[in-house]
């Protein structure tokens, strides 16, 4: 890990909610073009990477994305560790689901307190005629807890888009304000020199490109 001048930005970002919300369906929607299905056929959580241009600067997400551990609330803290984002997925037909959204919120921040940039997905709004978690609440709920709401629909390719794009101009500008203020102190978040040779993770058979 070296930083430079030119580097770009290196975030992890996980996405965490019940099973069956849409997770995965958001994640193959975001990158469709750049990866396939096999990766998140592991049991274990694995990661895709994505790279973006906001303004000029280079950046490169490794976005997680959990292999349905979440279903036997397996799913802790060595999944999450050393995010600079978390993406928190409910399906809007399913209240039970935005109750699970609230228990992450606590935990994320508990565990990781405010360096990390929460977004929350209202997903599947196409099924809007069977919605059963009320737009206000959720709104409402997103706004207390510092986090932004967005509404997506990974079927139809409605708001995930913008929903990466926010989360990644929020954490950027994160990063920009923790260097101002203290130097180069940044515990969780590294630039990297983009022609370095992929960090190994500790999971198998993930590695994309
Ligand atoms: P995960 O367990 O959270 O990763 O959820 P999946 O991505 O596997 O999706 C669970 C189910 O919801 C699948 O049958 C998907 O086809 C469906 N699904 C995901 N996103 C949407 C959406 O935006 N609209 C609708 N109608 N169904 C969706
Ligand atoms: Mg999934």
């Amino acid at each position: 890990m070296t930083t430079t001048a030119n580097g770009a930005y290196n975030f992890k970002v996980v996405l965490l909610g019940e099973g069956c919300v849409g997770k995965t369906s958001l994640l193959l929607r975001y990158i469709e073009d750049k990866f396939n299905d096999k990766h998140l056929t592991t049991l274990q959580a694995t990661f895709l990477n994505k790279k973006i241009n906001i303004n000029g600067k280079r950046i490169n997400l490794a976005i997680w994305d959990t292999a349905g551990q979440e279903k036997f609330h397996a799913l802790g803290p060595i999944y999450y560790r050393n995010s600079n984002g978390a993406i928190l997925v409910y399906d809007i037909t399913d209240e039970d689901s935005f109750v699970k959204v609230k228990n992450w919120v606590k935990e994320l921040r508990k565990m990781l307190g405010t360096q990390i940039v929460l977004v929350i997905a209202g997903n599947k709004i196409d099924l809007e005629h069977e919605r059963t978690v009320p737009l206000e609440e959720a709104e409402s709920y997103a706004n207390t807890v510092g986090a932004k709401h967005f509404y997506t629909s990974a079927k139809l390719n409605q708001g995930v888009e913008e929903l990466f794009l926010d989360l990644t101009q929020e954490m950027t500008d994160r990063f920009e304000q923790n260097n101002r203020s203290d130097g180069n102190q940044s515990p969780r978040i590294q630039i990297v020199d983009d022609e370095a040779p992929a960090h190994s993770s500790c999971c198998s058979g993930s590695r994309s490109n």
